[in-house]
């Protein structure tokens, strides 16, 4: 029986982390990626205010305390420490007295889900606002109203996070994720608690990448983070960005915007192995920072491994992606995938048959006729003998694993047996695809 280990940790962070109201600068950001170092050794950065960073500059710091809407009787009808979602993102300090009217123009809503609250963001324009279920302001009396919001916009700094795990090459696999939503647990503390135990799950496993993981806020900080590290561009190899990964949907990959990237064969090799639900689709100039990655003058090869994408389910970016609508099981079957998908790439390579003149006999080698046999790991005679036929030295593992339909597990250990039989080389230092 699962018990869903790894998925009740990545849950666990979540929960912890769910109530922090987080921007993309301030101090939830900060305490997040405290949060984040209690369990990976990230390196934490600050970047200040009015940076520039190709064609942005970095914000002013936001920071908040407190914020309400009180009715003429004094009684809070809209409170930020009751949700921090009832506050527009990024909204600027206002204490006055307003009419309905007045209040109106700075109230947000869904009329399609009544009694969600949305997520609202104003980052870039000077504002502020406050967020609510429609079933609510609809009912709302005309009266004089109190707004309060204690925050505050000044020059500070941007906060991310990176961890750099070295492998055996340079060549470096990025994984990125967002650290910037406040309060939504699918979009995405699913992201930020996948990505944390993933780091450290790779930190004990053998590598022959280097991993760099990416805590970031979304897009000025992807935006910020390839500005400041333009050295380090060159020794990615693969990425994926990691968002919205706990909930119950079907896997989704997106590809990168080479589209036939070994990540984009990978990790729909990975998800095909798994045997769940899933679906491709190909690269578009929205969405998470893969925009940022993908974009023309970098192109790196970097797709985005989620659950349902942002966007497509009804809860995202409002109150409904809460707690429930994420659980341990889902996000362990994410973090498998991410997992499969990371060992085919780290275990894909090019072979060549050393005995390419027909079939070499494998009866006796030991390697015919195995199956029945008590012997644990056998390989399946068909990987086997794929792997002879096509390791001419133009297919790679994953090509032979896409090929012949079987598991790119059964493959690479079809690949380990011909080698340990000596009917098969390793070809080094050549790129795979
Ligand atoms: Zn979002």
């Amino acid at each position: 029986m699962n018990s869903y280990a790894a998925g009740k940790k990545i849950y666990e962070l979540l929960c912890k982390l769910y109530p922090i109201c987080r921007s993309i600068t301030g101090n939830g950001t900060r305490q997040t990626l405290a949060e984040i170092k209690a369990i990976i050794p990230i390196e934490t950065h600050e970047v200040p205010t009015g940076t520039k960073v190709f064609d942005w500059a970095i914000p002013k710091e936001w920071n908040i305390k407190d914020g309400y809407v009180k009715n003429s009787k004094g009684e809070k009808i809209l409170d930020f420490q009751k949700s921090n979602l009832h506050v527009l993102n990024y909204s600027a300090p206002v204490h006055a007295k307003l009419s309905l009217k007045e209040l109106q123009k700075h109230l947000y809503f869904l009329e399609e889900y009544p009694d969600w609250i949305p997520y609202v963001t104003s980052y870039y324009k000077e504002n502020w606002g406050f967020a609510l279920p429609y079933r609510q302001y609809k009912t709302l009396p005309d009266d004089t109203y109190e707004v309060f919001i204690d925050s505050e916009l000044k020059d500070g700094n941007l906060s991310y996070g990176e961890l750099y795990v070295p492998g055996a090459k340079k060549d470096e696999i990025l994984l990125s994720t967002y650290i910037c939503h406040p309060s939504l647990a699918n979009d995405n503390l699913s992201g930020i608690a996948l990505a944390a135990f993933l780091a450290k799950h790779l930190m004990q496993e053998k590598r022959t990448y280097s991993y760099r993981f990416l805590f970031i806020p979304e897009t000025i900080g992807a935006i910020a983070w390839l500005c400041r590290n333009e050295n380090k561009i060159k020794n990615i190899r693969h990425g994926l960005v990691i968002t919205c990964v706990g909930d119950q949907g079907k896997f989704t990959y997106k590809k990168s915007r080479q589209g036939n990237a070994e990540i984009d064969k990978a990790a729909e090799k990975a998800l095909a192995d798994l045997e769940k639900p899933y679906e491709i689709i190909d690269f578009f100039p929205s969405g998470s920072d893969e925009r940022q990655f993908c974009s023309p003058a970098f192109n790196l090869q970097v797709g985005s491994l989620m659950k349902t994408p942002y966007g497509r389910f009804p809860e995202y970016h409002t109150s409904a992606d809460d707690l429930a609508f994420v659980q341990p099981q889902y996000l362990e079957d994410t973090f498998n995938a991410y997992l499969q998908t990371l060992f085919i790439i780290e275990n894909n390579g090019r072979y060549l048959n050393l005995n390419p003149k027909c079939e070499p006999q494998l009866g006796k080698r030991g390697l015919y006729h195995m199956i029945g046999t008590q012997k644990e790991n056998a390989p399946d005679e068909f990987a086997l003998l794929w792997v002879l036929n096509l390791s001419d030295g133009n297919y790679s593992l994953l090509d032979i694993s896409v090929r012949s339909g079987l598991t790119f597990s059964q493959i690479k250990n079809a690949a380990d047996v011909l080698v340990s039989a000596g009917l098969l080389q390793k070809i080094e230092n050549k790129p795979t695809s």
